[in-house]
């Protein structure tokens, strides 16, 4: 099937289906507005659909997708920090109780930094400078595997990225405020939807703990 009309095909279906079976929930977040208790930053990856893996219904979660899950540090100035400012909108607007940074395994993102090119050599405009936010995770990853194969290498680097990433919604002086006094909690979670596993980070134990 034509890629657009399984798209449009798909609305069609969800109109008769789940919209017709859920009509009154989603009236109600139409006249009340959405308040979702979670926001979660997760990869554009095409196979990692946080709604579908976590099986979540509308109103359930604010969802920011970007190129390999990451955030970028709080940076004054500057025009278009799209991700900084869905950040705000979910803390500031919302005021939800949780962040999730939802990395994953396979991802092309992390991935394209141990390609033989390398970071910084690349003919990319926008994907190398934005991956070197976790430049320092893949220093490490260099520094201590550095004749592990690649694949071992950028499962090491995804993980090491949610912390980069949950270490940078702490330099957010609205996010840092609300985990300060308890009115936010930030939580490092991978998935691998090759063995269907969820790993949650521990920050007691500093690892990521298998829970399904
Ligand atoms: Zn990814």
């Amino acid at each position: 099937m034509d890629p657009i009309a399984k798209l449009t095909a798909g609305f069609q279906k969800f109109r008769v289906g789940r919209f017709e079976e859920q009509r009154g929930a989603y009236e109600s977040l139409v006249d009340e507005g959405q308040r979702p208790k979670v926001a979660l930053v997760a990869c554009s990856d095409s196979r990692i659909d946080p709604t579908v893996l976590l099986q979540t219904d509308p109103g359930d979660l604010f969802i920011i997708r970007n190129v390999a899950n990451l955030v970028p540090p709080f940076e004054e100035g500057g025009e278009f920090h799209g991700t900084s400012a869905a950040l705000e909108f979910a803390v500031q607007n919302l005021d939800v109780d949780h962040m999730i940074v939802l990395g994953h395994a396979h991802c092309g993102g992390i991935r394209s930094m141990f390609e033989p090119r390398g970071i910084g050599v690349d003919d990319s405009q926008f994907v190398v400078p934005w991956m070197t936010l976790v430049w320092s995770a893949y220093l490490r990853v260099q520094g201590t595997m550095p004749d592990a194969p690649v694949e071992e290498k950028a499962h090491v680097c995804e993980q090491a990225a949610v912390l980069v990433s949950l270490e940078n919604l702490m330099t957010f002086p609205s996010i840092r405020d609300r985990v300060g006094d308890g009115r936010l909690r930030l939580h490092g979670w991978y998935v691998d939807i090759r063995s269907c596993s969820l790993q949650v980070y521990d920050p007691v134990q500093q690892h990521f703990e298998l829970v399904g």
